[in-house]
């Protein structure tokens, strides 16, 4: 192995930790977690870290505003 080959096994070594310590693109689940659904994730909303479905998101979204304090008045 001469210099040039070292070179080049330490930038590809250097590639793959940029890869690994890079944050995932697609950190969400496949299928919606919420138990008794499983209705798969589209891609799109994966690539958001998405865990629900896009019925569960918008029940919980509901539901969250349902129960969060309100200012009075
Ligand atoms: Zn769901």
């Amino acid at each position: 192995m001469d210099s040039i080959d070292l070179a080049q096994a330490r930038q590809q070594d250097d590639v793959d930790h940029a890869l690994a310590a890079r944050p995932k693109p697609s950190t969400g689940a496949d299928f919606c977690t919420v138990e008794d659904c499983g209705e798969p994730i589209a891609a799109a909303r994966k690539a958001m870290g998405a865990t629900r479905c896009v019925a569960c998101q918008g029940r919980a979204e509901r539901e969250a505003q349902r129960w969060a304090p309100r200012a009075h008045g």
